[in-house]
Formats: C-alpha cells, structure tokens, sequence
C-alpha cells in the first residue's frame, strides 16, 4: 500500500513538473517576443527616420498579435488548469507558487476579453490620440469629447468583462496595481488631500502677491547657456555614481523621457536636455535612472519567465526615490553642486547648496501635472483619478468635464486653467485608453517614503553617504530588499514583506511636512 502510494505521487510530480516546465517554455517565448517589442518601439522613440514609421507600426502589430494569441491560446489554461488541480504543497514565496500566481492573473485578464473588444479598443484609441493631439494644439475638448466618450464605454465594458467585487475602476486598476481597490485609494488620498491642501495654502500665504500658476522654464535666466556636452556629462557622473551600470544599459536621447528593459542586461534610458535649464535633464536622469536601477536589479532567472515586472506603483517608488528624496535634499547638494558648478563655472557661481536646495524645491500650482513640484502633484493625480471614476461610473458625463476639471483645480490648487489645453486636454493617458492608470504616480511617491524610512531604520548612515557623493549603499539596499523579489509579489504583499506594515500613508506625510515646513519656515 505504502509503496503503492510512493510510485503514484512519484509519477504525478513527474507529470507536474512535466507540465510545469511546458507552461515555463511557452511563458518564455512570450517574454522574448515582448523583448523584441521592447526593442522596436525604443528605435521608434530614439533613432528610427520618419520614413519608418508605416512599416514598424505593422511590424509592431504583427508581434503584438502573436503575443496575445500565444498567451490566450486554450493550451496555455488546460495547463495552468492541470497545474493547480495537482498542486503540490508550494510555498507562496517559492518561484513557481509566484509563476503560477502571476500566469494565471494575466491569462484569466486576457481571455476575459473577447477579441472585438481588444481590436475595437486599438482601433479606437489610436485615432484618439490624433485626434487628441490636434484637440490640445487647438485647445478645442469638443473635437476630443465622442472619442473619450467612446474609450470611457469601452473600458466599462472591459470592466464587465473582466470582473470585479466592489467598483468597475478595481476590474481596470488591477492591469497597473494588481490587488489596490478604488475603495483604498479613497482612503489613503483622503489622508492626504488636507495636509497637501493645507500646506500649498499656508506656502502660498508666505509669498507677497501668491504663488505664480506656471512653473519658471529659466530659473537661471533668459541669458543662461548651459551646453550639450557638459549637461550629458554631468548626467552620466550621477548615473555612475547611482551604481547604473553601463555594461548593461545605456542613455540615449528622446522628446519624452522613458525607460525600458529588454532584460536585466540590457537596460535603456532617455532624457532630453534644455539648454537654459539644466536642472531639467538632470532630474529626468535621476528619475530614469531609478527605473534603471531596478530593471538592472531584478534576477535574471524571474525576468525570464515573465515574473520582471512590479506595479506601476513599486516602479513609480524607486523613480520618485531617487529623484525627490535624494536628488532634491540638501546632501545631495553637498556633493553635487560643486560637481555642476565645475561643469559650469559661470551660470552657477553665484550658487550656494542651500540657494540650490531652496530652488529645486519651490513650491508654485501650475496647471502642468509633469511641471509640478512634490507638494502639488499629488492634488493633479486627486483631481484625475476622481474625475475618472465618476466619468466611469456615470456619476459625470463626459461633455461636464472641462467644467468639473476647472473646479477641481480650483479646490485642491487653488487656480484655474485659462484653457483645455492647460487643463483637460494636457495629458496623452486617456486618449490611449490608459484609464485607472492615474493613480500609480501618487502610489509611487507614498511607497517612496515608506520605502526609504525603512531603508533609514536599517542603514542609518545613508544620508551622511549621499552628502559624500556615495549612493551605493542605498542602491545596495534597494536592490537587496525590493529589486531581488522582481515582479513575484503584489505591491501591498512586498511593502509589508519590506517594512513589516501594511500601505501606510503617514512617512510621506512626515517627510513632506517637515522638508517644507523648514524650507518655507511654516
Ligand atoms: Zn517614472
């Protein structure tokens, strides 16, 4: 009897391995065709003439095609079906309890989606984002509006496709934050939003006639040059100095500043230099730099098999970490002004570390979400993400947008947009069809403090490093405890895993009070 057992549990593990590898192997090739993707859209977005643009738009839809066909093929869910009826005794944290987690998510999200809706969503959106971006040139949302109207239907019906417990935004919110609810974001921006709105008033009460609405494009002046080489050099000391390493990844230059990873050894990031302000590549550097810093981070052996990717929300945690944290606190200063000021003798000699400290943290609303500053730019994500939500449960219509839009910038910022170019039409989410997608940025920056707390509690000397130009030991322990887990875990299982709490919203909120209070002497 007993040895009876022992060879029917010996065949049915060799059976499950056997089938575990199969799935591994099909998962595997759907990485590396979306690696090939990787590859054609940042040619696309760096170096590829226009000419290129008709051939790589079908090239790119060839492969897309074939990627969702491999992933929703009825094979693929006979597996994952025969592999969790014979489950063997995993643990959660193993990498195979993680594969199987994580292939299941996206194959139940994919198949869930008739075809017709995926293709009527691609043909949608992308007629929506021209017709978007001539709408924002010509500030006209009326010319926009039955395209929004239409991607908004789409997504309450890929809601309903795919599901959900509580509100239709969780069943689109899980494709970006796998596991966060509408319902939770509530709650934690409701935190947020008095302190946030508090503070940009009492900053606003300190300065003689407000704060001016537009962010200042010359802050050193309509005479300032600040040369093409040198503004490269000094963003390549600071990703050396950041621990990017070159063998595996490079800078080039795009419009719009990005990252992306075909793997672990081969990551790429952009930036775009201004020539009257240098501060502008330099935090575009920084804030890539820390995408970098975890696409490099993350093993080989889970990227591999798809399990590479965190939330958007963890992504957004290191970006964010790196540029405001770090790169807009007075240590890094220390080390860093000298360094600018040898690049750049003349535009910088009259700069201390704390003129420089106090310019690169002013606080002013502006209309712009990507031009503001940390105090305001989670009020731009509340005044998204509500209008989103209401705009998807029917509680706004789309033609009562610009107006609510206006309202709401009045309430949290305090200012009105001139026009929907300035307001409703500024950003290109949307008209992609990138709806609950909002909110991940304003995930990013609470999880950045969460994240870096712990790093203080665990590596006290690590602010006494960076005003000596050494980022190493953060990067260390960034890799060491969030980069090293990949995408295995869900964010709110890796920040408990992290810091051993839960999401808390209250170390953003003590690092943000207490940075401007002492700056603005509140
Ligand atoms: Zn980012």
């Amino acid at each position: 009897m007993k040895a009876k057992e022992g060879m029917g549990l010996t065949r049915s593990v060799a059976h499950w391995d056997e089938k575990y590898q199969e799935l591994q192997h099909r998962v595997e090739e759907v990485v590396n065709l979306g690696r090939a993707e990787g590859v054609l859209s940042w040619d696309q977005q760096t170096y590829m003439p226009p000419g290129g643009a008709q051939a790589r738009a079908e090239s790119a839809a060839a492969l897309a095609r074939i990627v969702h066909e491999r992933i929703t093929d009825p094979h693929t869910g006979e597996l994952l079906n025969d592999l969790s009826t014979t489950l063997p005794e995993l643990h959660p944290d193993s990498v195979e309890a993680a594969f199987l987690r994580v292939v299941k998510r996206e194959y139940d999200r994919l198949v869930k989606l008739p075809a017709r809706w995926v293709e009527e969503n691609a043909r949608v959106s992308s007629l929506a984002q021209v017709v978007w971006v001539k709408a924002k040139q010509e500030s006209d949302f009326s010319s926009f509006a039955p395209y929004l109207e239409r991607l908004f239907a789409l997504a309450r019906e890929a809601a309903d496709y795919l599901g959900y417990e509580e509100r239709p935004y969780d069943a689109l919110l899980a494709q970006y934050e796998p596991g966060v609810r509408a319902s939770q974001l509530e709650r934690w921006f409701a935190e947020l939003k008095p302190v946030l709105t508090r503070l940009v008033q009492e900053i606003a009460s300190k300065q003689p006639g407000g704060l001016p609405a537009t962010a200042d494009d010359e802050p050193f002046g309509p005479a300032a040059e600040f040369p093409d080489a040198q503004q490269w050099e000094l963003g390549q000391r600071v990703l050396r100095a950041m621990g990017f390493d070159f063998q595996r990844g490079r800078q080039d230059r795009s419009i719009h500043p990005f990252t992306t990873s075909f793997s672990p050894g081969d990551v790429r990031i952009t930036t775009w230099i201004v020539p009257r302000n240098f501060l502008s590549a330099l935090y575009s550097t920084v804030h890539e730099g820390g995408h970098a810093l975890y696409e490099q981070g993350i093993p080989p052996e889970l990227s591999r098999i798809g399990l590479g990717q965190p939330s958007l929300g963890v992504h957004e945690s290191q970006s964010r970490l790196w540029e405001n944290i770090v790169g807009r606190s007075r240590e890094f200063w220390q080390y860093w002004l000298p360094q600018a000021q040898e690049l750049f003798p003349g535009q910088l000699s009259g700069f201390t570390v704390e003129s420089m400290y106090h310019l690169v943290n002013q606080v002013r609303p502006s209309f712009i979400r990507t031009e503001a500053d940390e105090v305001t730019y989670n009020l731009h994500i509340f005044v998204r993400f509500e209008l989103e939500l209401a705009l998807l449960e029917r509680r706004l219509e789309v033609a009562e947008l610009p107006e609510a839009w206006n309202r709401k910038m009045e309430q949290y910022l305090g200012i009105c947009p001139p026009d929907a170019a300035r307001g409703v039409l500024q950003d290109v989410h949307w008209s992609d069809g990138l709806i609950g997608y909002f909110p991940t940025y304003a995930l990013g920056n609470i999880l950045s403090a969460q994240f870096y707390e712990q790093a203080l509690a665990e590596v006290p000397s690590i602010p006494a490093e960076i005003a000596r130009g050494h980022l190493l030991p953060l990067k260390e322990w960034l890799n060491q405890r969030i980069h090293v887990h990949g995408g295995k875990y869900e964010s709110q299982v890796l920040v408990q895993k992290v810091t051993g709490q839960p999401l808390v919203t209250q170390p953003y909120l003590q690092y943000i009070q207490a940075k401007y209070s002492e700056l603005y002497g509140l």
